[in-house]
């Protein structure tokens, strides 16, 4: 049944799951059990397992055990392409089940999740045509008697780590390119957020994916994620999160070498000169400040505006705020629902509280919405935000927007790379000149002109800075997970050394 115009009621007891290795669902057995409450609600709506280090030394065996027979990286992209395009079929059976859960875990609009999902089916569609098209180089400009041969191999048994705020979206947007590669995986998804990852191990094994390719351990970040880090027969980690556990988590993978693809924070400017379409303009700012509750790694929560138009900027701003829908994430027409834990909400309220210490001006918003069950902040914005403020340097992680205004060009350019981040940026204006001068001076992994938070699997994601390494999606994305070798293939007779 199509769920999408009908709100769909709470769970009467929480669903609970095992995890998933070597094509098989493992039971909790006697392992200690994580009870997620839905942060809208504040009721039970998943139980998953606390697995333990022999959990994980025991997948990471098989998963290196399926690389090493090559029952996947063995096979023609053709093959590997079969298995992504039925994982997108499957995904889109269940849709219904993974929009759900995701909702009830994260407490974000089930609208937002439905497109999330469907998202998702949408990569593993793309890189199912990247598992084909993968390719290495050669050199035929070496003369007659010798070949030259570029072969991009998968890199081996990949560790992913993956955070709470986009679970399965995240998911997708890494798991169909590693497997694309030919890799196998050991994911470790957010213990707030571990359904739709499990139900994914499911739904690869139904569409062919050979067992042990792709298994599920979950648990804290602190144990399991350290020790996947950590691990010597780990080939590589990808690794999306905040920078203070990046950091972490590069330390940690100093044992072996390996490889390490890092996806972090940001604190992204939206750039409005006078000439921008400021409706247009207003209407981004807001959906990029309110989306996912701010909760959203590349949201554009610095608005840095040219001074002429700031006041009447602002007045729309604000008047488009009271307009946004918030409440219960599951009635379809909420666009912004819940924080994903009390930590999180005590977070952004402890900011806005430093916000108003350091003397910056609250327009809008500043508090909890009084009377409500589960967490809701106020979509907040501050004026006179100067461009050393705490909360103009931070990362937040909720709906908070700051507001810095600037007289040149220059000077918003300045203001837009004055951070540690470099993730996303969005510029505003109706001069081609200038957008142009501004994305080429502006240090981001990802810039939007005149729009902002959209894209897909085509283009590759990541960040300048401090905002990680490494780049997901796109052909970039399949290559990322691959080892380049160089073959020299001497041809005739060898002109012998020894004499
Ligand atoms: P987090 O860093 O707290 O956790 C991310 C993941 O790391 C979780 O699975 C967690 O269990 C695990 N983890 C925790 N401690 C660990 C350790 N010591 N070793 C290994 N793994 C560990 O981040 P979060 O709070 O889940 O997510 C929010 C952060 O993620 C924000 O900073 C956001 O900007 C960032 N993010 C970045 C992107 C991106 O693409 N750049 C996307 C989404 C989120």
């Amino acid at each position: 049944m199509d769920q999408s115009n009908h709100i769909a009621s709470l769970p009467a007891e929480p669903r609970s799951f095992g995890f998933f290795v070597d094509g098989s669902w493992v039971d909790a057995g006697s392992r200690e059990i994580f009870e997620r409450k839905s942060p809208a609600h504040d009721v039970a709506v998943t139980r998953t397992t606390r697995c333990t280090t022999d959990d994980l030394n025991a997948a990471v065996i098989v998963a290196r055990k399926a690389f090493a027979d090559r029952r996947w990286s063995g096979l023609s992209g053709a093959r590997r392409s079969a298995v992504l395009l039925k994982a997108a079929n499957g995904i889109r059976e269940r849709l219904d089940e993974l929009a759900l859960l995701e909702t009830l875990e994260t407490g974000k609009p089930i609208s937002q999740s439905r497109g999330e999902v469907e998202g998702g089916a949408d990569i593993y569609e793309y890189a199912a045509g990247a598992a084909r098209a993968l390719h290495g180089d050669s050199f035929n400009n070496l003369g007659d008697r010798m070949m030259g041969l570029v072969t991009r191999e998968p890199i081996g048994v990949v560790g992913l780590i993956t955070p709470w705020n986009f679970p399965f979206f995240i998911l997708s947007e890494r798991v169909p390119f590693i497997l694309a590669a030919g890799c196998t995986i050991i994911a470790k998804p957010s213990e707030v957020t571990s359904a739709t990852t499990l139900i994914m191990a499911e739904i690869l094994s139904e569409a062919g994916l050979p067992d042990g390719v792709f298994n599920v351990v979950t648990g804290s970040g602190s144990e399991i994620g350290q020790a996947l880090t950590e691990h010597a027969d780990i080939d590589m980690v990808s690794f999306t999160g905040s920078t203070a556990v990046g950091q972490r988590t590069l330390l940690a993978s100093a044992g072996n070498f390996k490889k390490l693809g890092l996806e972090l924070g940001g604190k992204n400017p939206q750039v409005v000169f006078a000439d921008a379409n400021l409706d247009d303009a207003a209407d981004g700012v807001v959906f990029g400040m309110c989306f996912n509750a701010g909760q959203c790694c590349v949201g554009g929560t610095r608005l840095v505006v040219e001074k002429s138009v700031a006041r009447d900027f602002e007045t729309l701003i604000v008047e488009k705020l009271a307009r946004v829908r918030i409440g219960d994430p599951l009635d379809p027409d909420t666009q912004m629902g819940a924080v994903i834990t009390g930590t999180q909400n005590d977070t952004i309220l402890k900011y806005i509280a430093i916000g108003k210490k350091e003397g910056a001006r609250l327009v809008c918003g500043g508090d909890r919405f009084a009377g409500k069950t589960g967490q809701f902040i106020q979509p907040t914005v501050f004026a006179d935000v100067d461009r050393d403020m705490t909360i103009s340097r931070e990362e937040i992680f909720g709906p908070v927007l700051t507001i810095t205004t600037f007289d040149t060009f220059d000077e918003a350019i300045e203001i837009a790379n004055d951070t540690i981040y470099g993730l996303a940026a969005s510029i505003w204006t109706t001069s081609l000149d200038k957008a142009t001068d501004a994305f080429r001076r502006i240090q981001a992994g990802r810039v939007w002109v005149n729009t902002t938070i959209t894209g897909g699997p085509e283009l590759p994601i990541g960040g300048f800075k401090q905002s990680g390494t490494g780049r997901e999606t796109g052909i970039y994305g399949v290559e990322e997970y691959t080892e380049v070798k160089s073959v020299h293939i001497a041809l005739g007779r060898r002109d012998h050394w020894v004499a």
